[in-house]
C-alpha cells in the first residue's frame, strides 16, 4: 500500500513525488515512456518556474548542463520593440530553457533520489475503484505480466490527454477551444542570440515566433499560425515556416546565418482548458488539469505549480490533518485560482487577433520607459501580476475572450 501513486513522471509528475517522499510518505511512480526521454515540447521555463527549482535545490543541476540563463527579452510588437528585464521571481532573476530531455531526467533523478519507487515504461491501463473511490492502479512494464498497486491517492500527471481524467469522466469546466497550431526546428550558428529570448508578434499576418538559445549550442526557432491554417502549414511545413520567416526580415536573417540541425515538430492539437481536477481517491497535475496555448510557455510553470501546492495538501491530509477529499478540493481551488489570469491572458494572444485598443494606447509610453518596458515583460512571464499592469477592462477582455473561446466550442461540440 503506497500513500500515493504518480502515473506521468515529467513536469508535473516528478516534482510532486519528490516533494512526498522528501516528505516521508511512500510514494510510486510510474511513467509508460522512459524516464527522462524526449517529449514533443518546447521548454523556455520562466523565472516563475525556475523559481521552484532553486526552491527544491534543482537549479545547479541544470546549470551544470550548460543550459543558457535567459535575461532579457526583446518583444517586438508590430513596429513597436521592447527590450528589457523582467523583475525576479523567488530569488530568481533569469529564465532557463533545458531541452525537455535534460530537464525531465533531473527531475525524475530528483524523485528517485527522494526514496520514490519509480517504474518506467509502465503503461496503467485501468484505476481500481472501491465504492466510487480511486483506490488503486492496474498496469503492466512492456513485456511484463499486469500488477495492481493500491495507495491512498492516485494522482494523474498524465498530460493533456489524460488517462485518468478519462477514466474518473473529469470534464472540462473551461474549455476555451485551440487557436493555434505552433512548429519549431533547432538550429546551430544563429547569431545575435547570446542570453535574450525574442518574440515577434504580426498582428497583421496573425503570426507569433519565439526564438531562444538552449543546451549544446543550439538555438530553437518556434512559429504560431491560426489554427484555420493548419492543414495548409501540415502539408508543407518547411514551406510555411520559410515563408512566415519572410515577415520578419530580422529573424529571417538570424536563422539564414544558422544551420537547421533537425526537422520542423510541433502540434496542432493545442487546447484551452481546465479540466476538473479532484475527487474521490484521485487529483489531477499538470497538462491533465490545465492545458493552455504554449504561445505564453506557461506550462511547465503551471506543472510545477500544481507540484507545489498539491504535495502541501496531501502533505496534511497523509499527517492526519485533515480529510483527503478535503485537501484536494482545496488544491483545485488553489490552483485555479492563481492560474486562471495567466490562462486568460493566453488564450487572448492564442487568438491572434488585433491588439485591443488599450494595449495600443499604452505600447507607445511602455516602448519609452525602461520600468514599464520591464513591467510590460514581467506580466508576460509572470513575475509581475496582471492587473498592475492591463487596466481591469483588458483582464475583462482576456476573460471575456475565455468566454467566447467556450462558447463557440460548445456550439461546435
Ligand atoms: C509544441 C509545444 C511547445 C511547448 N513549449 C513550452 C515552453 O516553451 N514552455 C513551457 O513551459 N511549456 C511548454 N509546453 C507545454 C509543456 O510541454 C507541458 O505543459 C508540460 O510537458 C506538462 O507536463 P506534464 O508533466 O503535465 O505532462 P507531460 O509532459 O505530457 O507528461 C505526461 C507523462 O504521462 C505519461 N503517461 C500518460 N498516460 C500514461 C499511462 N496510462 N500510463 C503511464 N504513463 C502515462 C506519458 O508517457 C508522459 O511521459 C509546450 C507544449 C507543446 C506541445
Amino acid at each position: 500500500m503506497y500513500d500515493a501513486i504518480i502515473i506521468g513522471a515529467r513536469c508535473g509528475g516528478a516534482p510532486l513525488a519528490m516533494l512526498l517522499a522528501r516528505a516521508g510518505h511512500k510514494v510510486l511512480l510510474v511513467d509508460r515512456m522512459a524516464f527522462g526521454s524526449d517529449i514533443m515540447s518546447t521548454h523556455y521555463v520562466k523565472r516563475t518556474g525556475a523559481s521552484f527549482l532553486h526552491k527544491w535545490g534543482l537549479l545547479d543541476a541544470l546549470r551544470e548542463v550548460g543550459t543558457p540563463a535567459i535575461r532579457e527579452l526583446t518583444f517586438h510588437i508590430d513596429d513597436v520593440h521592447l527590450k528589457g528585464t523582467a523583475p525576479g521571481a523567488g530569488g530568481v532573476d533569469t529564465d532557463f530553457t533545458p531541452r525537455r530531455f535534460y530537464l525531465d531526467k533531473i527531475l525524475v533523478d530528483a524523485a528517485l533520489d527522494a526514496g520514490v519507487e519509480g517504474r518506467e515504461r509502465f503503461t496503467v491501463s485501468e484505476l481500481l475503484f472501491d465504492d466510487g473511490r480511486v483506490v488503486g492502479i492496474r498496469g503492466a512494464e512492456r513485456g511484463g505480466a499486469e500488477v495492481t498497486e493500491r495507495a491512498k491517492v492516485v494522482i494523474g500527471a498524465d498530460g493533456v490527454r489524460s488517462f485518468v481524467g478519462e477514466q474518473v469522466d473529469a470534464d472540462l469546466y473551461v474549455d476555451a477551444g485551440i487557436h493555434t497550431c505552433g512548429h519549431y526546428a533547432y538550429y546551430s550558428g544563429m547569431r545575435d542570440q547570446n542570453d535574450a529570448a525574442s518574440l515577434f508578434m504580426d498582428t497583421e499576418a496573425r503570426r507569433f515566433y519565439i526564438t531562444f538559445p538552449t543546451n549544446d549550442d543550439l538555438d530553437m526557432v518556434f512559429l504560431f499560425w491560426p489554427t484555420a491554417m493548419a492543414g495548409e502549414v501540415r502539408a508543407n511545413l518547411d514551406g510555411a515556416f520559410t515563408e512566415s520567416l519572410k515577415l520578419v526580415p530580422e529573424l529571417e536573417a538570424r536563422v539564414a546565418s544558422g544551420t537547421r540541425e533537425t526537422r520542423i515538430s510541433g502540434s496542432h492539437i493545442l487546447p484551452n482548458f481546465f479540466r476538473r481536477a479532484h475527487g474521490p481517491g484521485w487529483a489531477l497535475v499538470g497538462d491533465a488539469a490545465l492545458h493552455r496555448d504554449p504561445i505564453t510557455a506557461q506550462g511547465i510553470t503551471n506543472a510545477f505549480t500544481h507540484a507545489d501546492i498539491l504535495a502541501e495538501e496531501i502533505g496534511l491530509a497523509l499527517a492526519d490533518d485533515r480529510p483527503m477529499d478535503v485537501a484536494l478540493e482545496a488544491y483545485d481551488r488553489r490552483q485555479f485560482e492563481q492560474l486562471k489570469g495567466m490562462f486568460d491572458y493566453t488564450v487572448h494572444l492564442a487568438m491572434l487577433q488585433p491588439l485591443p485598443e488599450q494595449v495600443v494606447g499604452m505600447l507607445p509610453a511602455v516602448q519609452n520607459d525602461d520600468a514599464l518596458t520591464s513591467a510590460f515583460i514581467g506580466a508576460f512571464m509572470g513575475s509581475v501580476p496582471l492587473d498592475e499592469v492591463f487596466p481591469p477592462e483588458l483582464l475583462n477582455r482576456f476573460a471575456a475572450d475565455v468566454e467566447r473561446g467556450h462558447e463557440e466550442n460548445r456550439r461546435v461540440a
